[in-house]
């Protein structure tokens, strides 16, 4: 196995780009090195991007969009002085990955790319409208978080392109976010049900809602009727039914020891629920 430690995202896809066999980038390593020592992926080429300038950075433009770099870990997210003001749903649902020891190292960038279904972080990443930009030995494009994951453990990204930063939108007023997911034991296990809201209200009002699945089907979903149920409301019981009901109907879950079809489709509309509820009172007092 040849381990590589660029200095540069450049020299990063042209050591993608010449390897032969299995390239993985090392980001946290916290599924690599677990998929490698259980022998599910055993790559011929490691390429680490931890030695890349900015990629530990957390920066806030003076639009109020955010720059998260691709190495960053959940720890440094949740220790961030503003980040989690501005988007608790996002910091919350990396918080929630794995233990205190993995919290060091595990990145959004790597639980995205990990293409796992069930990955913690990814719907609230998606409900915030993020932006990954990502460069290949064709040039660097923008592509949206909505579109990597393509199935589950596969993405749409070619084996020479590497994400290189993720782009947050500016939070605006009056909005929040919030993430939430049901797993049978009370930490350190895969969501059955993972849900993320991300909304904004004009009064009392949703004006602006984005509802995102995850653990439901093979890849994580954003599902627009869901938001379309509870836009114009004041999350009325009314509205929640009809959030449940489009969520379940967007439901396409796998039946295993974990959970059934049945007792998946029915948590993923208790779970939307209560994440729209969470996120529509901390948008009440946001500012
Ligand atoms: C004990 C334990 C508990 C866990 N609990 C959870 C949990 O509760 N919820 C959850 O969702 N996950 C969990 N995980 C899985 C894992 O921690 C997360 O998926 C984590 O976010 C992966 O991030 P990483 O930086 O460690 O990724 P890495 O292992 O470094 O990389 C993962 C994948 O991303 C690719 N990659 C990395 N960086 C880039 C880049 N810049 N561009 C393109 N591709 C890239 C790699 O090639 C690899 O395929 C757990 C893992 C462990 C070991």
């Amino acid at each position: 196995m040849k381990y590589h430690k660029p200095t540069s995202f450049k020299e990063a896809v042209a050591l993608a780009e010449g390897a032969e066999g299995v390239t993985r980038f090392l980001a946290g390593g916290t599924d690599v090195l677990v998929q490698l020592r259980l022998d599910i992926v055993t790559p011929d080429t490691l390429v680490d991007m931890k030695a890349i300038a900015g990629v530990k950075d957390i920066t806030r433009n003076e639009d109020g969009s955010w720059d998260i770099g691709v190495a960053v870990s959940g720890a440094e997210m949740t220790e961030h002085p503003t980040l989690g003001k501005e988007w608790p749903g996002l910091v919350e649902a990396m918080d929630l990955i794995g233990s205190t020891q993995v919290q060091g190292r595990a990145t959004l960038v790597g639980n995205l790319c990990n293409g796992s279904p069930a990955a913690d972080s990814v719907p609230a990443l998606m409900a915030t409208g993020a932006v990954v930009t990502v460069e290949g030995k064709n040039g660097t494009r923008q592509l949206a978080v909505a579109d990597v994951p393509t199935g589950p453990g596969k993405t749409s990204l070619a084996a020479h392109e590497v994400i290189t930063n993720i782009h947050i939108p500016p939070r605006g007023q009056n909005a929040a976010d919030a993430y939430e997911r049901f797993i049978p034991r009370t930490e350190m296990d895969i969501a059955v049900v993972g849900c993320a809201v991300n909304l904004r209200l004009d009064g009392d009002k949703i004006v602006e809602a984005t509802v995102v699945m995850g653990a439901v089907a093979p890849t994580i979903r954003i599902v627009p009727d869901a938001a379309k149920a509870i836009i114009g409301t004041t999350l009325d019981d009314a509205a929640k039914d009809k959030l449940a009901e489009a969520v379940r109907a967007a439901c396409q879950p796998i039946d295993d020891k974990r959970g059934t079809i049945e007792f998946r489709v029915h948590v993923a509309g208790v779970l939307a629920k209560r994440v729209a509820q969470t996120a529509y009172d901390r948008a009440r007092t946001a500012h």
